[in-house]
């Protein structure tokens, strides 16, 4: 057992946790002033609470001082494509420069790019490139992690791909939680005839395969007109759900064409992107438990109009937000950064915005046993060394995080 004592400003997010990250007001940050959280050994949280009032039966539990911490719950990016070969650097170049998607494209860019050179990497670069991402990523104050395939599009690697995040899983266990998602169904390839054809051939094959080693955490799929439609979808939904295994999807990023409405229909974690979803995909989202999942850093860096976040927030939806860090739409892997920029232009208020990283990203991952700082969640923190919670999205690029495992001895 452990007592985290002195701790100079506490985020429990107790307010958003009783009211299921939803409408949230600023008060749901439920935020104390030194305080104190008993943690037991097996990393569950006891108690947390203002340390004049901690109980008695508290008092000689062995201590860590935290003056000098601002402790929140555990961020949570909940939606990344961390493991890819190459970049494409000289491709925002010439976005910047004046270029259009098929002048891209036509320089030998866009999403075969990161195909070929994830297809030509060997599994160790891979893995040597994705710990160096990981490491900077957790530098910054996130401790669960979502990583998706879907870059090699092709039977044996996409395989290895994903028994390569399981072997990340392995390696930072104790350090970053990884949530290994499954998104074959990125694009299809031009060696196919159709989506259904490439559905048959590799996604479905592969998944049964998968299954087998007990890998895969989810599924995701890429519901686009001209990639994958809804028969794709409900194919791979219906088989993950036998097999027990949580869905995701790519939903309403370029049409709307009822992507959110599907997710809720087949019980989705989340949907994410959202940029043209519709009312009555709103609605829908607003009566169902799947989250919401906004990607504000894709549309900065593309310089598209940001998704309608308010539009949710007030229909009283589960609102996430993530990094969708990429090679080709969103390069960049700071999900603090992203929020902070996000915040005004989203009208998010800071228990929104403090909800949509910790308490409701978890919740887009299943986890619904962490994301907030009260008894019976599990002990997943981050601890910024600065003055105050208000500091941390105020100064914004600037990183006060430090690692729980060092600043808490966990
Ligand atoms: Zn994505």
């Amino acid at each position: 057992m452990k007592h985290l004592k002195n701790i100079k400003e506490l985020a429990t997010l107790k307010g958003a946790h009783e009211k299921d990250g939803r409408r949230l007001s600023p008060e749901d940050l439920s935020l104390i002033k030194d305080a104190s959280v008993i943690v037991d050994t097996d990393e569950n949280i006891l108690w947390s609470g203002k340390a004049s009032e901690l109980p008695s039966k508290f008092k000689d539990t062995p201590s860590v001082d935290c003056s000098n911490f601002v402790i929140t719950p555990e961020i949570v990016d909940s939606h990344t494509h961390t493991v890819f070969g190459g970049n494409r650097a000289f491709e925002y170049s010439m976005r910047l420069n004046g270029a259009d998607y098929q002048d891209i494209a036509k320089a030998g860019g866009g999403i075969l790019n990161t195909m070929e050179k994830t297809l030509s990497a060997d599994l160790d670069e891979l893995f040597k490139d994705a710990c160096e991402r990981i490491e900077r990523i957790h530098s910054y104050g996130v401790g669960t992690l979502e990583i998706k395939s879907g870059y090699a599009l092709d039977y044996n690697k996409e395989k290895e791909i994903t028994q390569l995040i399981h072997k990340l899983k392995e390696r930072f266990r104790g350090k970053v939680q990884i949530f290994n998602t499954y998104l074959a169904a990125h694009a299809v390839p031009k060696s196919f005839q159709s989506s259904k054809d490439y559905m048959d051939t590799v996604v479905m094959p592969l998944l049964e395969d998968l299954s087998k080693e007990g890998i895969v955490d989810a599924v995701d799929i890429f519901h686009e007109q001209g990639y994958f439609d809804e028969q794709d979808t409900a194919l791979l939904f219906d088989r993950a759900k036998e097999l027990g295994i949580g869905i995701k999807v790519h939903a309403d990023e370029f049409n709307d064409n009822g992507g959110a409405a599907l997710a809720c229909q087949h019980g989705a974690l989340s949907c994410d992107h959202l940029l043209q979803t519709s009312k009555d995909g709103i609605d829908k989202l607003s009566r169902s438990s799947t989250v919401a999942t906004i990607l504000p850093g894709t549309a900065f860096f593309l310089g598209k109009k940001l998704a309608n976040a308010r539009s949710f927030l007030d229909a009283g939806c589960k609102v996430a937000l993530a990094s969708d860090y990429n090679p080709g739409s969103c390069h960049c892997d700071n999900l603090l950064l992203i929020s902070s920029i996000a915040g005004k232009n989203l009208e998010m208020n800071i228990a929104e915005i403090w909800s949509a990283i910790t308490l409701n990203a978890s919740a887009a991952l299943g986890m619904n046993d962490q994301g907030a700082i009260i008894e019976g969640m599990k002990a997943r923190f981050s601890v910024f060394e600065t003055n105050s919670l208000d500091e941390i999205i105020y100064s914004w690029g600037r990183n006060f995080s430090i690692s729980p495992q060092k600043a808490l001895s966990l």
